[in-house]
C-alpha cells in the first residue's frame, strides 16, 4: 500500500479532552477525544470506491492488500494517523439534545492527496468512544452498505456529498432491534470509511454555544475557515459574517439538489447537517419513486413527518436558524446572521427554480411557471407517478404531439391513473405550448440541445430504497455480485446503459410496504 502523507490540523491544532479512555463522559472546554478503533475478529473488503481511492493516489493493487482491510476494518493504524471522536451537540427532532458527538464514528486523520486537497478519513462502525453513550459503537452491514452505496450515488448525480472508500465486514455480530418492537437479532456487522474534506456539523458549534464556551467557540469558527474556507478573507469579524452567508449559500443550494433527484435525507437533525453544505450521515434516507412531497422513509418521524421530502427545505433554514443562535455570541451582531438567513431563502428559491427550469426543459424560469410546476406536482402526486421516470421520459416528449403514453409505465396505481388522465392530458398539452413559446418546435438542433440540458439533470438511475434492499439481501448471504452491479450503474446514472434497464425500472409492487423499501428505523 502506497503511503499517505497526514496533516492532521484539526487534533493539532485545537484543544483535546484530557482524560483518556472510552468510558462514557460530558467532555467540557475540548473539541474531540482521543480514541482509536477497536479492532475486529476478521476484517474482510466487500465493497471499495476506486474514484475515492484514486483521490488519496491509490489503485486496486493497494486496496487489495490484506493490510487495506485491517486499516479500513480499524485493526491497524498507518503510519501518521492519529484517530479521535469529535465532540458535537445537536437539535434532535427539533428539540436541544445536548452532547452527542462521535459515538461510532472515528476519525483516523487528514491525508494531503497527490494533489495537494485535504481529506480526512473517518470509519464509522468502528467501536465505542467517550460519546457512545448508551449504544455499542457498532454498525450492521445493512445501514453501512446503504451509506456507501448512496454517498458514491449522490457524488456520480452530481449532488455535494461526502464520499465512501471502503466497506469492510467486520467477522462479528452485531444485536439490533429494527424496528424498537422486541424483536432483537444478531446481524452481520460493517465499517464504512467515509472521506470528506471536513466532517464538522452544525452541531459542533452548538455545543459550545449552549456551554457558554464563547473562546471555544470562536477557535473552532476561526479554524474551520482558515482549513476549510480558504477563499474567505479580511479581519475576524468580516470573515465570520461572510463564513456564516456561505453555509447558508451551500445549504441552500444542497437541498436544492436533494429535491431535484428526489432525496429525503430522513434525520435532518443539527447534528447531521455538514457546516461544508455535503450530504452527511446517511441513516433512514430513501427515494422518491411515486412523487409524495409528505413521504419520509424514517419510521421514527412517521407521526410528525418532520423530515418529510417537500418540507426539506424549510428544515434547513431552520437548521441554519440554530447555528445563527449558537455563532451569535462570536459575531455579536444580529443583522448580517438574519440578512445571511433571508438570502437563504432567496438563494433556494432560485436555485430551486433554475433546477426545475432544467429538468422541464423551459429556456428560463418565466412568470406563470410557478403555476405550471405546482399543477405537475399535484398531478405527479395525484396519480402516483413514479418521478424519476416521468422526468426522464420527458426529453422525449414530442412538443408538436404530446403523446401521454410514453409515461405508461411510471404510473403506480391504474384506477389513480385512469382518474387523472385528462387532467394529465391537458398538463401535457399546456406545457407543450409552454415549451413552444421557447420557439424550439420544429427546430432541430435547438430540440436537442434541450433535451441535452433535461437529460443531464434529470437521472436514469438512481439508488432506489428496493434497489439497496436487494443488495442487502444478498450480501448478508455473502453473496456481493448485487452489490457491486449497483454500483457499477450508478457511476453514470445519467447515460443509458443497455442491458441495465432493471435497474431503472419504478419500484416493483412486493417493495410498496416491505421494510428497509418503504420505510426504515434509526436502528443500525
Ligand atoms: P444519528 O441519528 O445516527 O445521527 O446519531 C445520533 C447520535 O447517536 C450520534 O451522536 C451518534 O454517534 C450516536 N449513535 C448512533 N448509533 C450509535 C451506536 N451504534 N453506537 C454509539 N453511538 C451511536
Ligand atoms: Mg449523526
Amino acid at each position: 500500500m502506497k503511503d499517505l502523507v497526514f496533516d492532521n490540523r484539526f487534533v493539532r491544532e485545537l484543544p483535546a479532552d484530557p482524560e483518556a479512555g472510552t468510558h462514557v463522559r460530558q467532555v467540557h472546554g475540548a473539541c474531540y477525544s482521543r480514541v482509536a478503533p477497536t479492532p475486529v475478529r476478521h476484517p474482510d473488503l466487500l465493497a471499495w470506491s476506486p474514484e475515492v481511492a484514486a483521490l488519496l493516489g491509490w489503485d486496486e493493487g493497494d486496496v487489495r492488500s490484506p493490510r487495506f482491510a485491517a486499516v479500513f476494518g480499524g485493526n491497524e493504524l498507518l503510519p501518521g494517523m492519529e484517530p479521535y471522536a469529535a465532540c458535537y451537540g445537536g437539535h434532535q427532532f427539533g428539540n436541544w439534545a445536548g452532547q452527542l458527538g462521535d459515538g461510532r464514528a472515528i476519525t483516523l486523520g487528514e491525508v494531503i492527496d497527490p494533489r495537494g486537497e485535504r481529506w480526512e478519513l473517518q470509519l464509522k462502525g468502528a467501536g465505542p468512544t467517550p460519546y457512545s453513550r448508551h449504544a455499542d459503537g457498532r454498525a450492521v452491514l445493512r445501514s453501512s452498505l446503504r451509506e456507501f452505496v448512496c454517498s458514491e450515488a449522490m457524488h456520480h448525480l452530481g449532488v455535494p456529498t461526502t464520499r465512501a472508500l471502503s466497506l469492510v465486514g467486520t467477522g462479528e455480530r452485531v444485536v439490533r432491534d429494527m424496528f424498537y418492537d422486541g424483536n432483537a437479532r444478531p446481524e452481520p456487522g460493517a465499517v464504512v470509511c467515509r472521506v470528506a474534506p471536513s466532517f464538522i456539523r452544525f452541531g459542533n458549534f452548538e455545543i459550545f454555544a449552549s456551554r457558554g464556551e464563547e473562546e471555544l467557540l470562536g477557535r473552532l469558527i476561526d479554524f474551520t475557515i482558515e482549513r476549510d474556507f480558504p477563499e474567505i478573507q479580511g479581519d475576524t469579524l468580516a470573515r465570520r459574517v461572510e463564513w456564516f452567508d456561505e453555509v447558508c449559500r451551500r445549504t441552500a443550494l444542497l437541498v436544492a439538489h436533494w429535491m431535484r433527484v428526489g432525496f429525503v435525507h430522513g434525520v435532518m437533525n443539527t447534528d447531521n447537517m455538514s457546516i461544508l453544505g455535503l450530504t452527511i450521515d446517511y441513516g433512514p434516507y430513501g427515494w422518491i419513486d411515486d412523487f409524495d412531497p409528505d413521504w419520509t422513509p424514517n419510521t421514527t418521524d412517521a407521526g410528525g413527518r418532520r423530515y418529510r421530502f417537500g418540507h426539506q427545505p424549510r428544515i434547513a433554514h431552520w437548521n441554519l436558524w440554530q447555528l445563527a443562535n449558537a455563532v451569535y455570541p462570536a459575531i455579536g451582531e444580529a443583522a448580517p446572521l438574519e440578512e445571511a438567513l433571508t438570502r437563504f431563502a432567496a438563494i433556494y428559491e432560485r436555485e430551486s427554480r433554475r433546477m426545475t427550469a432544467d429538468k422541464l426543459g423551459l429556456a428560463q424560469w418565466q412568470e406563470g411557471d410557478e403555476a405550471l410546476v405546482d399543477e405537475l406536482h399535484r398531478l405527479l402526486a395525484a396519480s402516483e407517478m413514479d418521478m424519476t421516470i416521468f422526468h426522464r421520459r420527458l426529453s422525449s416528449l414530442d412538443p408538436g404531439a404530446p403523446d401521454p403514453f410514453l409515461f405508461a409505465d411510471a404510473f403506480y396505481d391504474e384506477a389513480k391513473r385512469a382518474e387523472h388522465a385528462a387532467a394529465f392530458e391537458a398538463w401535457l398539452a399546456r406545457y407543450s405550448t409552454r415549451v413552444a413559446a421557447d420557439g424550439v418546435v420544429g427546430n432541430a438542433e435547438a430540440l436537442e440541445s434541450r433535451r441535452a440540458r433535461m437529460d443531464a439533470v434529470n437521472p436514469i438511475y438512481v439508488p432506489r430504497n428496493y434497489l439497496a434492499q436487494q443488495a442487502i439481501d444478498a450480501a448478508e448471504q455473502g453473496e456481493l455480485g448485487e452489490l457491486s452491479a449497483l454500483m457499477e450503474v450508478l457511476r453514470n446514472p445519467y447515460a443509458p446503459q443497455p442491458g441495465r434497464e432493471r435497474f431503472a425500472a419504478r419500484r416493483p409492487e412486493w417493495a410498496r410496504h416491505k421494510a428497509g423499501c418503504s420505510m426504515l428505523s434509526c436502528s443500525s
